[in-house]
């Protein structure tokens, strides 16, 4: 089977593949924009976690909502949502993390009038018992406000359950990472991206089954050879809508061999406790994962991250892929920047909106530090 050919077409049309998924199921499906929203409990209410992109289309309406100076993340979801583009949504989750998101989840709810609409308010600090407390209580209080919008109980078995199935995603998508880290010419790095982003809208079950054929299949392959050794880059910023980013680099004599970003290897990043309560098993991965610049655990974590994940795996090159506009990534930069030179890994910042030019200056920059390396 081209299991390609599977993640391609819901990468590139997930709209279409979540209407038909309703259709067929008669089931619910609960947007969300950031890594931090908890699907193992959208899964375990019987809903479809559908994750919104935005960034690909020209803005008409949301410039009307949001100030200028929001990201195309946000102004992206925001125009599809307007344009009736997401109206296969029963409802939305806005974890609390930027200040954007925020004022994004207040537009959405009083301009949209989708069924059901949460603000889960998450604690921004990591790193003490109160929060992780805190951090429980609110997960509890979703699941519940869940259950009664959906009209369903959500048990502990089906959410021990649906931690299992992602237990079982996250191990194969980390399986596939690192077999394309040991191995960078087995797959594109286009590939990989439709792969991670079919994981995040597709039929978790059905996600599942592909997902681990696909990586038998990978297992099976021969070590790529070729004289030419592609520059092993690793991207680090959020969320990762630019396939086009790949074959930039590819073209370029590069290759994104592991990624630091939310719509990648911090997607799977953790494996949950299916032996302990499973809000407590939810809270503990976001606690243990390596956070994002809008929660806090330390001064020094991210960097060090970034350092070891650069050792590891024997990276070239890092690039920082930011969305432009977005303050919190945009903050740590020069902390994350510092802790690079400082270990001798060359890095450079690309900032990015909407597609990536086939040609022009975003190329010659990428052409000009893959040269370098
Ligand atoms: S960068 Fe952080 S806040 Fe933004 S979508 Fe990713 S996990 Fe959420
Ligand atoms: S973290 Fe950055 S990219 Fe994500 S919503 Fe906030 S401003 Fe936008």
């Amino acid at each position: 089977m081209d299991f390609h050919k599977i993640f391609h077409e819901v990468a590139t049309k997930p709209y279409d593949r979540a209407r038909q998924w309703k259709q067929e199921t008669s089931q619910k499906i609960i947007g969300y924009f950031c890594s931090y929203t908890p699907e193992e409990i959208i899964h375990a209410a019987g809903a479809l976690p559908f994750r919104i992109f935005g960034g690909e289309v020209s803005i008409a309406n949301a410039d009307g909502h949001l100030q200028a100076y929001c990201c195309s993340l946000a102004k992206g979801g925001l125009e599809e949502a307007l344009a009736g583009r997401l109206s296969f949504l029963d409802g939305t989750v806005f974890p609390h993390t930027c200040d954007t998101m925020q004022r994004l989840s207040d537009i959405w709810r009083l301009n949209l009038g989708f069924p059901v609409h949460f603000d889960v308010v998450l604690p921004a600090k990591l790193n003490s018992e109160s929060s992780f407390d805190y951090m429980a209580a609110i997960l509890r209080k979703f699941k519940n406000d869940l259950a009664r919008a959906l009209g369903i109980e959500i048990t502990d078995d089906r959410l021990r359950e649906s931690i299992r199935l992602y237990n079982q995603i996250r191990k194969a998508l980390q399986e596939i990472y690192i077999l394309r880290s040991e191995n960078p010419g087995i797959v594109s790095g286009s590939n990989v991206y439709e792969m991670m982003k079919a994981a995040m809208v597709m039929d978790r079950v059905e996600f599942l089954a592909s997902v681990s054929k696909f990586l038998s299949e990978m297992k099976q392959e021969p070590k790529a050879t070729g004289k030419r050794r592609n520059k092993r880059i690793i991207l680090t910023g959020g969320i990762c809508n630019h396939p086009d980013i790949y074959s930039v680099l590819e073209e370029s004599g590069g290759v994104v061999i592991w990624d630091d970003l939310c719509t990648g290897a911090r997607y799977f990043d953790g494996q949950m406790d299916e032996t302990i309560d499973p809000i407590e098993a939810i809270a503990r991965r976001y606690f243990e994962r390596i956070i994002c610049p809008t929660k806090h655990r330390d001064n020094a974590c991210r960097g060090e991250n970034l350092v070891k994940i650069a050792k590891e795996q024997k990276a070239d090159g890092v690039i920082f892929l930011f969305l432009k506009l977005c303050d919190p990534h945009a903050f740590d930069y020069p902390y994350l920047k510092e802790y690079l030179d400082l270990e001798g890994v060359p890095n450079m910042l690309l900032e990015v909106e909407g597609q990536i030019p086939a040609t022009g200056q975003l190329r010659t920059r990428v052409d000009a530090f893959l040269e370098m390396l």
